[in-house]
């Protein structure tokens, strides 16, 4: 049985990042098809004004908690969630756990030029992952012949960085088709990968405020960002309903 910590109805997987990589390396060695989701607070926020999203989310066979927001949120409900597993360490993770049992991965999403450095970048420092292929993000996301050419390659796991709502649904389709292999959507870590967007230092990663390293040096993420709050008021919302019971 699986512990699962809900948040505003996102169902969370209290797991630390090493017993998700465990579990995942699993489920790819059964070659089962997973459906991995990174939630932070702006995609549970969005889920609880989106049904579709909502329900797509409810389809995951994980959600890891991305972000501190979710473990502050996990405590204040009074049901503490281990550790947060951002999204890029799940991702890099997943890389390692490649390269260790030459494992397929399949590369969708970014710019055409950011996915080629990223790809370029994965081989140098992973040089035993099997490439099982690329492809830029900016294509029509329903066309069934990518996901046809994405599914020829037989990859083990396939990074999707379109970001979200995106990601998640064209995860839903493609897992649709194929047969096994794990699909997690990666938002913008591509453009990390490729080395043209640099993640906060690790000081300020340690002490848990990249958010705000990140709002400083794209300062257009402000309105993006705006949600955090909104998320706190509603997670004191349901705290007040909780402790009402
Ligand atoms: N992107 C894409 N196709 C699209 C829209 C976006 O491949 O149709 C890529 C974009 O180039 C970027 C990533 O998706 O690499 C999304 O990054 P964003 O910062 O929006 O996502 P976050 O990390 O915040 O989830």
């Amino acid at each position: 049985m699986q512990n699962k910590i809900t948040i505003l109805g996102i169902p969370f997987d209290n797991m630390t990042r090493k017993e998700f990589l465990k579990a995942l390396y699993q489920r790819m060695e059964d070659k089962q098809k997973t459906f991995l989701v990174t939630a932070n607070p702006e995609i549970v926020m969005f889920a609880k004004d989106n049904k579709d999203y909502f329900d797509l989310l409810l389809q995951a066979d994980f959600i890891a908690p991305d972000g501190i927001g979710i473990v502050r949120a996990s405590k204040a409900l009074n049901t503490p969630i281990k550790e947060r597993v951002p999204g890029f360490e799940l991702m890099i993770g997943l890389l390692e756990l490649a390269n260790l049992h030459q494992k397929r991965v399949y590369f969708i999403g970014a710019k055409e030029d950011i996915i080629g450095l990223a790809v370029e970048n994965v081989k140098k420092e992973w040089p035993s992952i099997r490439i099982a292929g690329s492809h830029h993000g900016y294509f029509d996301h329903n066309d069934p012949a990518i996901i046809e050419q994405v599914k020829a390659t037989k990859p083990d796991i396939v990074l999707v960085a379109f970001g979200f709502p995106r990601q998640e649904k064209w995860i839903q389709r493609y897992l649709n088709e194929a047969s096994y292999g794990i699909a997690v959507g990666v938002g913008g870590s591509f453009d990390v990968l490729s080395g043209k967007v640099k993640r906060a230092p690790s000081i300020v990663q340690r002490f848990h405020v990249e958010w705000l390293y990140r709002l400083m040096k794209e300062p257009s993420r402000y309105k993006r960002m705006s949600v955090l709050p909104l998320f706190l008021k509603e997670i004191r919302k349901q705290r007040k309903k909780v402790k009402d019971l």
